[in-house]
């Protein structure tokens, strides 16, 4: 029986699905999707409409910037134009997010970077003024710390590397 390729987690927004908050996509081209799209392997998913959010809906940003440690504490989420905590359907979405991965066995995820739920680098500073500060989304941290490796769409080639070495052992 030939093994299957491993598995990636992917943001749907990047696959071209008009899930953002804007109602719009952020799809990307390159080899590595390429590549995965081919070898049948990934598994999209938007935490955010999977936390029960709707499309679209009012941009949220994490008041404390994206630190783990804060993303880890609680009501951490800012609705813009209403000023409410959010929170819950974040972290309900990062939790669906977890649950994918494992049922799946991801060896990875991609996620958007920027978003507070899919950032990996930065997020937003929580002030709505469009300053970004190094920090996570609340799905990435969810997925790191079980132990899943998660890339932006800007690391696609050391997503890719890090792919193939699984891949190698795998197939
Ligand atoms: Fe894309 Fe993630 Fe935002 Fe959903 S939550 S639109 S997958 S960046």
């Amino acid at each position: 029986m030939q093994s299957k390729a491993p598995s990636v987690l992917i943001s749907a927004c990047l696959l071209g699905d008009a899930v953002r908050y804007d109602g719009r996509s952020k799809g990307v081209d390159h080899p590595a999707i390429t590549m995965w799209i081919n070898t049948h392997c990934l598994v999209k998913i938007c935490p955010e409409v999977s936390g029960g959010l709707p499309v679209p809906r009012l941009p949220a940003e994490i008041i404390s910037g994206g630190d783990p440690e804060s993303v880890r504490s609680g009501r951490i989420v800012l609705h813009s134009a209403a000023g409410q905590h959010v929170s819950e359907p974040f972290l309900r979405g990062a939790q669906a997010a977890l649950k994918l991965a494992k049922a799946h066995g991801v060896c990875l995820a991609v996620l958007k970077e920027g978003s507070p739920s899919c950032g990996s680098g930065y997020v937003y500073n929580g002030q709505f003024d469009g300053g970004q500060v190094s920090g996570q989304g609340i799905s990435t941290t969810v997925l790191r710390d079980a132990g899943i490796p998660v890339f932006s769409e800007h690391a696609l080639d050391e997503a890719l590397v890090h792919w193939q070495r699984i891949a190698s052992h795998t197939l």
